[in-house]
């Protein structure tokens, strides 16, 4: 104990570091709860550092020894004291540890950072630990004792960073009570609502409990229960967080009591994966996939980041890989390193690797569900899958892992996979996958292909245009929709084609340019249909989606072939009658049905359609 003499017992602060507290007021301002963080983590290490050394022999721990953390309010004297029983300090060691290092170390993050003006970037802000109590307090006090019995040590230190010792007002038990004499503003503190939804918000899951009291609860009645027992308090945290157990010991029941308690949600998820990273990587956590009820709930989701049980961020997108933030879950990564900008840890292989194992083990689960759960999969496909189409175009090793379970829906609502959907498809459609984006308005055009035995599945999702591209590139396949090439399902028929039909309808669609191929269609009851090209209408699609509906419903660009059905009887009728009002007035009822049948008519388009069947019918009427 030789420094106890050389070091001063009063003092101040070293020139290196006399603007600390401006400069962490300033920089830490818009998140100055964190020093509830920082207090109550130191006191959760001091009795972790405690129980270590009781394991290694060098404590004599009493029995049933129990550590707790405490933080007291009391708003008539505005204090608020972080007492902990752990490993408490001695003189010389709040001389190194408070009065040196915690402040060299914030000093260092100072110089770090001011130049760079990079402050708002760091995410965990730790290190500066102890000091960003500053941030709402006036002054600060420690009063501690250290578990080797050394007389208890009272400090004192002011807002200008001017510490003294004082001779303690009493001896107190093995452990640590940091006083902060709470400032303007940091008022809200000696608040107790607001102190628990900070410690609930970072300290729910650290390993010591913590209790909250303020000096203004009233005691229970006689401090008594119904049963005249008094009622144990109940901590604020779980220090057995669910991702510390294995897997293997974890029931559904847990998982979803879990999911519940950290999102507030009341529903259950669908599934969860375990996360259990070892050496290297060496991090914990469970990824939920969540319930979805409607498109924009998915922005919803929350991955929480937590550094040993200790909160520090939600959905921290330098760590998650994007699409996995519509997840929920929890991430528990202990060699994070925190005392970094956002942009090096974006830049640093460590989280790259995170980023990939994640990537790995819930492409893995989702396999995993796919072959040996298929009913329950395809049970919850439609809600997983924005998340695993947006996964598979977002990152292509996550789609190259996942690919053999991405499921495609029938028109019936069946589900087949890509792949079980192309070797179905190997005689009839080869290296094609039919689809309608409207299975309703699409009807005629899905019957046609369902009568051939070709199966049509539905893509008609937000992300679906993207999942198609992503499907052609990598398949090697032809996404085409229903309405696309009709001429396809053409069955063995007569030559049969008419000039004169050909000029009437485009006369009565008004397109001389309109193109018109007679095609004998299988289903004989059809008599004209439209095709758009598919990808013509893709690219209209995309532009109707930037113009942000500015379009007439169908662009310039798709133009649309008339099929006139070769085996159709009113069509060989009109091929033979194909002049004069009444020939004119069928065609114009023919071209409004095929557009009817393909998309939504335009007002202008519909309100035609109307009178001239109100006109047909009084003819038909007048004839009978
Ligand atoms: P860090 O926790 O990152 O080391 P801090 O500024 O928060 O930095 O604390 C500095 C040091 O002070 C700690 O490492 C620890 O040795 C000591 N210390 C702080 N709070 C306590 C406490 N409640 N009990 C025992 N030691 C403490």
């Amino acid at each position: 104990m030789t420094s106890e003499n050389e070091t001063p017992r009063a003092g101040g602060i070293s020139v290196k570091t006399e603007h600390i507290f401006p400069v962490i007021k300033k920089w830490l301002y818009s998140e100055k709860e964190i020093f509830l963080r920082e207090l109550v983590s130191n006191a959760c290490d001091a009795a972790a550092k405690l129980k270590r050394l009781a394991s290694l022999g060098e404590y004599d721990a009493p029995e049933e020894e129990t550590y707790t953390v405490r933080v007291t309010l009391d708003p008539e004297e505005e204090t608020l004291t972080v007492s902990d029983n752990g490993i408490g300090m001695t003189e010389d060691e709040v001389m190194r540890y408070i009065c040196n290092i915690a402040l060299s170390g914030a000093a260092d993050f100072i110089e770090k950072y001011e130049k760079g003006g990079d402050a708002g970037g760091i995410i965990g802000h730790f290190g500066l630990g102890f000091y960003s109590a500053f941030m709402v307090a006036d002054s600060v006090e420690v009063v501690s004792r250290s578990f080797t019995g050394t007389p208890t040590v009272h400090w004192v230190c002011d807002e200008a960073g001017e510490y003294r010792f004082e001779t303690p007002t009493a001896e107190r038990t093995r452990g640590t009570d940091v006083i902060l004499h709470i400032n303007e503003e940091g008022k809200e503190y000696l608040n107790k609502g607001k102190c628990r939804e900070v410690l609930e918000k970072y300290c729910s899951f650290m390993p010591v409990e913590i209790y909250l009291s303020s000096t203004d609860d009233k005691p229970a009645e006689d401090g008594k229960g119904d049963k005249g027992e008094k009622e144990p308090e109940k901590p604020i945290n779980d220090t057995h967080p669910l991702w510390l157990k294995n897997a293997s010991d974890c029931t559904e029941e847990e998982y979803r009591a879990f999911y519940q308690k950290v999102f507030h949600d009341y529903r259950e998820p669908l599934f969860q994966i375990h996360l259990n990273a070892d050496y290297p990587l060496n991090f914990k956590g469970i990824l939920y996939f969540p319930a979805i009820r409607n498109e924009y709930e998915t922005l919803e989701g929350k991955v929480k980041l937590y550094y040993n049980q200790v909160f520090v961020a939600d959905n921290l997108k330098e760590v998650i890989p994007e699409y996995l933030l519509m997840l929920r879950g929890v991430l528990d990564c202990p060699e994070l390193p925190l005392n970094v900008s956002r942009s090096y840890l974006q830049n640093s292989g460590y989280v790259a690797k995170i980023a990939s194992h994640i990537t790995k083990k819930v492409a893995e689960k989702v396999v995993a569900l796919f072959n040996t759960e298929r009913s329950r999969y395809e049970g919850f496909w439609d809600d997983i899958k924005i998340f695993v189409e947006y996964g598979a175009i977002r990152d292509s090793k996550f789609y190259d892992k996942v690919k053999p379970a991405l499921l495609l829906k029938k028109t019936d609502g069946s589900y087949v996979s890509v792949e079980e959907y192309l070797t179905a498809a190997k005689d009839k459609n080869e290296n094609k996958i039919y689809y309608t984006s409207d299975k309703v308005l699409q009807a005629q055009y899905v019957k046609l292909f369902e009568d051939r035995g070709i199966a049509v599945v539905e893509l008609a999702g937000p992300l679906d245009m993207e999942f198609i591209s992503l499907l052609e590139r990598e398949n090697k396949v032809k996404c085409c929709r229903v309405d696309a090439d009709s001429g396809a399902l053409s069955t063995e028929g007569e030559e049969f084609s008419s000039e004169a039909l050909t000029a009437l309808f485009r006369k009565v669609a008004g397109k001389e340019d309109l193109e018109v191929r007679f095609a004998p269609l299988a289903d004989e009851d059809i008599p004209a249909l439209l095709n758009v090209d598919e990808e013509t209408r893709r690219m209209d699609d995309m532009m109707k989606i930037y113009a942000r509906g500015g379009m007439p419903p169908m662009g310039d660009m798709a133009k649309p072939v008339l099929v006139l059905n070769a085996k159709n009887a009113l069509i060989r009728t009109l091929a033979d009658k194909s002049e004069g009002e009444a020939a004119e007035a069928a065609a114009r009822q023919l071209w409004a049905l095929a557009l009817l049948a393909q998309r939504q008519l335009s007002a202008e388009e519909l309100r035609a359609f109307l009178s001239d069947s109100y006109r047909a019918l009084e003819t038909l009427l007048k004839q009978a």
